[in-house]
Order: structure tokens, then sequence, then C-alpha cells
């Protein structure tokens, strides 16, 4: 079953994830249903915040297509092909940012149509739990550090919009505001 996407104006978008405590049968219930919902959305990144839950997890789906090779990435140190690595669960990352700030033009489920250039650090080290509580490590670079950076904003409550200049806010505002609004609309027609 795939879940009801929040979108951009709805509060819990702005909440910060609280810690993943119980690694149990829910958990991977509700990551399945996150992976199910980005795949149906063709997203390549999924926090709990745009599903409903203020939790700290997200999901991610690298396709090798994609990425082109251009990541460069270890795993606990290895490096095991893309595809056996996604999707990928992340619960309670940490990350450690480095390298120079880098355009690309972003995304976001939660801002259907909308796109926007954003400067991120090229490199990410995060640390993080899988869906049984064991710790592991990832560092990367290019696309794959880039969803990371994203995904983990979300689950502070940090949306691409708040990395955006203002010079590119601007060539966006009337898309974001006009969402804004149809999503009030949306929440009280349905008693939200
Ligand atoms: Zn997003």
């Amino acid at each position: 079953m795939s879940l009801r996407v929040t979108q951009y104006g709805e509060s819990i978008l702005k909440e910060k994830g609280a810690p993943v405590t119980a690694f149990d049968a829910a958990l991977r219930k509700l990551s399945e249903q996150m992976i199910e919902t980005m795949r149906e959305a063709e997203g390549i990144g999924l926090a709990a915040q745009q599903i409903g839950q203020a939790i700290q997890l997200f999901v991610m789906e690298l396709p090798s297509e994609m990425d082109g090779g251009h990541s460069t990435y270890t795993v606990d140190g290895k490096c095991p092909p893309l595809d056996l690595i996604m999707p990928l669960v992340v619960v309670n990352p940490v990350i450690e940012l480095s390298g120079e700030d880098a355009p690309y033009e972003e995304g976001c489920l939660s801002f259907p149509n909308i796109r926007g250039k954003v400067e991120r650090p090229i490199s990410v080290k995060m640390d993080y739990q899988d869906l049984d509580g064991k710790a592991h490590q990832i560092i990367c670079d290019g696309l794959f550090a880039r969803v990371i950076q994203h995904e983990y904003d979300h689950l502070q409550g940090v949306l691409f919009i708040d990395r955006m200049r203002p010079q590119v806010l601007r060539m966006i505002e009337s898309k974001v505001r006009r969402l804004r609004r149809d999503t009030r609309d949306w929440l009280k027609a349905n008693k939200r």
C-alpha cells in the first residue's frame, strides 16, 4: 500500500523527527510502504515527514543508470554494486559534510513540478542504523551525497527551498505560494 505524500504547507514538514528506538516489525512495514510510495511517485528519496510521521527515518533509491557511475561511495569500507545496497533504509542518521559546494537542480515529492538549484557540499560521511538497529557508515559524493543531504534535511524539518539562494527562490516563488494555498484548501476540505 502506498502512502499519501505530504505537501508543502503542511506543518509536519517543518518538524524535527524523533529518534527511532523500536526496531520492530512496524518500522519494517513502514519503510516498505515508504519505498513503494517513493517508487510510485518516481522519486529517488523519501523522508518520514513526507508520509506524515516526524521520526528519524528516510529511504532512498539511486538507480545506477541515473547516477551513471558518477558517485563514488563506500559502505562500511567496502564498495558493493549500487543494485545491492538500493533501496537503502536509513535510521537515525548523523552526517558530516566536506568538500566545496556544488550546484544541482533539485526536486522534491512534497513540491510537485517545482525544481530549483541548490548548492551543497559534494561529500558526506553518514553514520546510521539499519532496520535491525545495526550501525553502518557510508562515505560518498555526487548524487548519492546530495540525496542523503536532502533527506537528512527533511528529518530536521528543513526544506530545499530553505537552502536556495534568494535569486533562485524568486524564480519559483509564485509556484511555491500557489502550492501552499492549494495545500491549505485541501487541508480545510479534508478537515485536517
Ligand atoms: Zn524532499
